[in-house]
């Protein structure tokens, strides 16, 4: 094992722990809190490394980035999931290659991205992702918007609506970050009777996943804490 490696596979060990130890401080049922690692401006091989350590579902920001990671890593049995911003020319590779989005924001991007998924594919699991401040210019869509978006997803035939997502405004204080995923798991709540193939509430980063998980969240998404500081451009073993 290189060092790379190993202090994955040791970062993902105690990660793993954390959660766990989280989900019993916060009165969450075992196992309900899934890892997404997100692999962005990561090599190959450190998805190898994650993967020997246990980790099948990884997030990437960037398509083309992406593509090239899907491709080098074929044989592996991965659940890839989009987590960047995503703009119409990059729906198509979105449909075609990745089993999940969490950034859907809006109704063009989710008809394009239903029309685009090949039929042989099972539908495009789908998190919405929510603004949860008003600053301009933010991705997600604004919450008085949210159960109209979540109405034309449902029905779209290759999507398929499994929850919402949200990238809140960076806080050091637990309290602060608390306040918005509880605000977050009330959207969420309130739309599972309406569709209850929602299952996914999808926050919580390296900063914030202990407050993410004692609001409620089912998959937390996380690249720093596993695989260190990302490099400033992508990486040049991406393809190996
Ligand atoms: C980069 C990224 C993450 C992981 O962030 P860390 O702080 O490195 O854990 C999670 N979610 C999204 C959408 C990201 O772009």
């Amino acid at each position: 094992m290189t060092s790379t490696a190993n202090s994955i596979a040791n970062n993902i060990a105690a990660l793993t722990a954390s959660i766990r130890g989280f989900e019993r401080r916060y009165g969450r049922a075992e196992g309900s809190v899934g890892l997404l690692a997100v692999s962005k401006r990561h090599g190959a091989e450190s998805i190898r490394a994650a993967y020997a350590a246990g980790v099948r579902d990884f997030g990437e920001s960037y398509l083309q980035e992406g593509e090239g990671k899907i491709g080098a890593l074929g044989e592996l049995d991965i659940c890839w999931h989009f987590v960047g911003p995503l703009q119409s020319n990059k729906t198509r590779g979105v449909a075609e290659q990745f089993d999940w989005v969490h950034s859907v924001d809006r109704e063009k991007t989710a008809r394009r991205l239903s029309e685009q998924r090949p039929s042989r594919l099972a539908p495009l699991n789908v998190c919405v992702q929510v603004r949860m401040s008003d600053e301009a210019g933010k991705s997600g869509v604004a919450p008085d918007a949210l159960p109209a978006l979540c109405d034309t997803i449902a029905a779209l035939p290759g999507l398929k609506l499994r929850g919402l997502m949200a990238i809140p405004a960076v806080s050091e204080q637990m309290a602060e970050q608390r306040s918005v995923f509880q605000t977050l798991a009330g959207h969420f709540t309130r739309l599972q009777a309406r569709f209850p193939d929602m299952d996914t509430l999808s926050m919580g980063m390296s900063n914030d996943y202990e407050a993410a998980i004692a609001e409620g969240a089912t998959l937390i998404r996380v690249g720093t804490a596993i695989f260190g500081p990302r490099l400033a451009s992508s990486p040049a073993d991406v393809g190996g």
